[in-house]
């Protein structure tokens, strides 16, 4: 590595693989000072490490200016025993961060026993006490000078009561804070001091870049309002943060400054510090506190006899048995203890909540950036299902992408809408779908209007992100599809998403922070001149080629921003299976609210599972408090997993995970990104592509190209869970889909890639040895895979007996009626799949019409609906298929068709 590509990574603007980077660099130091205290090297080589830590470590409370101050003291000093000892414990407690529970790791002695016994209070009453620990960031004009005394100032303030603890992060600039915050995840909480400076006194040019578009140009002016605009910048960075203002100035009208909206509390800055310091403990608390599941947890020690039908609560039905005891020795008895179908005794009730659940959602609607959020014990499934019956109406038209989990079909169904298929842009090489191009959403919305029927269309519907981590731009997609129909709502499912709100990169792409930028943009009176300006240049009756390749801009007097988000919380954050929650951020909820609870009644069991309830609560608790670390280690881990499996020089023969510029084509990405790890890639240009381009992919979503080591997908998933325990779950043709998420720790990375190489030695071994007929078959396996792919078979259409009610050129169809077909056995036919008879029919006639969903898994999404004319491409993309559960069809029976003479009896009428 060249020293220039070195420095630059120890700038305090290196963002990516923060972490993990530190604790290298402290195990470094830790080498190096062996190296010297036991003679084999000399005391330059320790400088220079310590010299590489830089001033990153100014951004952490631990160590600390005192722990380092003594560091440099040894150093300089030449006590090179001293040295070590001290460095290697801070380096553990780095590394094991036990440095958030053990006061002894703060002390500077060189003997560990006389721990400073004010940093962390004694044991309470003999209980072990592992308070919850944070940083609090302070802003303040010489902060880094005083930083030894306004730490100790700040722990005098603890008292035993406290139930959590926290330590300083003093800094003294603006930029300063923002990286502190972004490096930082244990950080907060915020306290700004009025008077600090702009600029950092460390080179920072990507940051700089980056706040650039981040930050209003007024900051660099003389005379601006710098603690509001930081205040600002933080909250937009890190919503969840609690900012506190001190000012010893204009406290009553800083009180009342909308700008002011993201300051938690404003105080005099010569007021008690105490104040200061219970006003942090109360904001943590805040986030801390889960209605539900604190209630649940008491409800559970209560005394209670339970006369209602549920004979496991309280577990005496288990525990006293003799055949069944050891499902509760195995769960425990806090499980029964806690399980009710009361929705007395301060339980509340899911179906119509008034109490601490109610409080539950809103505090998750808080956290989710929505105006209402819904708990489902019945998975995203059932929410989806849920939003379609809210929203849609029997005849409306929604725009989906056939590709949508099959959820969304099947609540078409039952809610009697007419899907408008639009397709996704097929990846056929890799036998997998992206996602849908705005163009041809845009495009359906034309063609509707263009007939006059742009009023049965309700709404768009599609995945975000899609299972193989393509991110739409949903800020696009909603202002371009506005910009067409003002009132349209949008069902973004964010299964596996619902993680990204604590990620500022992928904020802005989730459906909610896309919704909250667009209603902002609503209030701003530069958007109506902009809006004003296209409508001038684009005439008074642009034709559909012109409104397509322009970026359309709404008109923001129209625009009725109705956004709902439903995410598998069970899926990316710590809920227990099942646990879902729907977001909503309509402006006209208002209007649909008794529809949406009437789906919430048709649809959600009238008994839901308690735990799966407090779950959820908790999961909130977690992302509110540590949500922006946890999101950021599994990014630094995708992201280390990538550059680990391509460069090494034995896997990468073999195995490859799919960069941007390999699951995006070109012409999604205008900003002309690549790759996060294309030589040269920097973080303004992640941003950058982040906000423009039409679609992203989301790091930690990893395809893994393993056809080129001769496995198929399904085969190598088997491999890897049957001799290696290594789980996961998707897979195409020639590819699995590796994922990580908030539980990955650096050690899954090694042993993942130790069983990447152990496999590849083996194939190795084995083309060494087999000789020309091994290698000849290895090779012809390989391009099975690899070459001779299906093509995907894009939605045909549906027969024109189901489309009765739809128009010329769009391809809606009446998929309900279809469905129904099918319970009338007589009036259906099967045809089998490798017969002569389907071929026939093909050919000749006449059309073979599906009766049901037909559901491959994997992909898992319907490659037929019921009423879809099968056309050749599906017959021969069924016929390549090499999985073995398909859902809706029957192998021995063969394919599920209404049969012509019914259909056209249909039609006729
Ligand atoms: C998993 C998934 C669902 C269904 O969610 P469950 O919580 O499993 O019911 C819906 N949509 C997408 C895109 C999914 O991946």
């Amino acid at each position: 590595m060249t020293t220039k590509a070195k420095t630059s990574e120890h700038r305090i603007d290196h963002f990516f693989s923060m972490p993990a980077a530190r604790a290298d660099r402290w195990r470094d130091i830790v080498g190096a000072s062996r190296a010297w205290s036991s003679g084999r090297s000399n005391k330059a080589a320790v400088e220079a490490a310590f010299a590489e830590l830089g001033p990153i470590e100014e951004f952490h409370a631990f160590p600390g200016p005192e722990l380092m101050g003594a560091l440099r003291d040894k150093l300089q000093g030449d006590n090179a025993v001293g040295f070590t000892e001290l460095v290697r414990r801070v380096s553990a407690a780095i590394v094991t961060r036990d440095f958030k529970y053990d006061a002894a790791e703060w002390g500077t002695a060189d003997e560990f026993a006389d721990s400073p016994a004010d940093v962390l209070p004694p044991t309470l009453g003999g209980r072990e006490t592992r308070r919850p620990y944070f940083e609090m960031l302070m802003v303040a004009p010489g902060a880094t000078t005083h930083a030894v005394y306004q730490i100790a100032e700040m722990r005098k303030l603890r008292r035993p009561e406290d139930a959590f603890i926290y330590e300083m992060v003093p800094v003294e600039s603006f930029e300063d804070a923002i990286c502190a915050a972004i490096i930082n995840p244990y950080i907060a909480a915020v306290t700004i001091f009025e008077g600090f400076t702009y600029t950092s006194r460390h080179p920072a040019p990507v940051l700089r870049s980056v706040l650039a578009n981040l930050v209003p140009e007024e900051a660099r002016r003389e005379d601006a309002d710098l603690s509001l605009l930081l205040a600002n910048s933080l909250k937009r960075l890190r919503p969840e943060l609690d900012v506190y203002l001190l000012s010893d100035r204009r406290v009553e009208s800083l009180a009342g400054d909308p700008r002011a909206a993201s300051i938690r509390r404003v105080l005099y800055a010569i007021e008690e510090p105490l104040e200061l310091h219970l006003s942090v403990l109360e904001g943590i608390q805040r986030r801390f506190e889960t209605p539900f599941f604190d209630n649940l947890k008491k409800y559970a020690r209560r005394p209670i006899s339970t006369f209602h039908a549920l004979p496991i609560a309280r577990g005496k039905s288990v525990f006293k048995s003799d055949w069944i005891r050891d499902m509760g020795e195995f769960y425990g008895i806090n499980l029964f203890l806690a399980e009710s179908s009361a929705t007395t005794g301060g339980l509340d009730s899911l179906l119509e909540p008034t109490g601490n659940i109610k409080r539950s959602q809103e505090m998750a609607a808080r956290a989710f950036g929505a105006d209402h959020a819904f708990f489902v014990t019945n998975g995203t499934s059932t929410s989806n299902k849920m939003v379609h019956q809210a929203i849609v109406a029997p005849g409306d038209i929604v725009i989906l992408d056939r590709n949508c989990h099959k959820s969304h079909h099947y609540g078409l169904v039952l809610a009697g809408g007419q899907p408008l298929y639009v397709d996704a842009f097929p990846m056929t090489e890799y036998s997998m779908y992206g996602a849908v191009p705005l163009a041809s959403v845009k495009r359906a919305l034309l063609d509707l209007k263009a007939e006059g029927r742009l009023d049965r269309v309700k709404m768009v519907d599609l995945t975000n992100c899609t299972f193989d981590g393509h991110i739409y731009n949903t800020r696009r997609v909603m202002e371009e599809c506005l910009a067409i129909k003002p009132d349209l709502v949008f069902l973004w499912d964010e299964a596996w998403f619902g993680f990204a709100r604590f990620s500022p990169i992928l904020r802005p792409r989730t459906a909610m922070g896309a919704a909250s930028a667009i209603g902002a943009w609503i209030h701003d009176p530069a958007s109506i001149k902009a809006y004003e300006k296209q409508q001038d240049e684009l005439g008074s009756d642009p034709s559909a080629d012109k409104l397509l390749e322009t970026r359309l801009i709404p008109d923001p007097r129209k625009v009725r921003v109705r956004v709902y988000q439903t995410h598998s919380t069970h899926k990316s954050m710590s809920a227990l299976r099942q646990g879902s929650m729907v977001l909503v951020k309509d402006v006209d909820f208002h209007t649909v609210e008794s529809q949406f609870h009437e789906a919430v009644f048709t649809h959600a069991s009238t008994s839901p599972n308690q735990q799966l309830i407090g779950s959820l609560d908790v999961a909130r608790r977690q992302m509110e408090l540590e949500g922006y670390g946890l999101v950021l280690n599994a990014i630094e881990i995708s992201l280390s997993i990538r550059r680990e499996i391509n460069s090494h020089p034995l896997i990468s023969k073999y195995f490859k995970v799919l960069g941007a510029d390999g699951m995006v084509p070109a012409e999604y990405r205008n900003s002309g990104f690549v790759d996060f790890l294309a030589p040269g890639t920097t973080w303004a240009e992640q941003v950058r592509s982040m906000h423009e381009d039409e679609f992203c992919l989301d790091p930690t979503r990893m395809t893994l190209v393993c056809g080129t080591a001769g496995f198929d997908g399904t085969e190598f998933k088997a491999l890897l869970a049957n001799t290696y325990d290594i789980q996961l779950n998707k897979t195409s043709r020639n590819s699995v889909l590796l994922q990580s998420n908030i539980n990955n720790t650096r050690s899954d990375i090694a042993q993942l890639l130790r069983v990447l190489l152990e496999i590849c030695n083996a194939i190795e071994t084995r083309l060494a040895h087999g000789g020309s007929g091994e290698q000849d078959a290895f090779a012809a396996r390989v391009k099975s895979l690899m070459t001779d792919v299906p093509d995907l078979p894009n939605f045909s259409h549906f027969h024109e007996a189901f489309r009765q009610d739809a128009g010329r050129s769009t391809p809606e169809g009446d998929m309900r009626t279809a469905f129904y077909g099918a319970y009338d056995a007589a009036g259906c036919e099967y045809v089998t799949l490798h017969g002569e008879e389907c071929d026939r029919r093909l050919r000749e006639g006449p059309e073979m019409v599906s009766a049901n969903f037909v559901i491959p898994y994997p992909p898992g999404f319907p490659i037929m609906v019921p009423g879809q004319v099968i056309t050749q491409e599906t017959i021969e993309f069924m016929r390549k298929l090499d999985v073995k559960e398909i859902h809706g069809y029957e192998k021995a029976r063969g394919l599920k068709l209404l049969r012509p003479d019914v259909i056209s009896a249909k039609s006729k009428r």
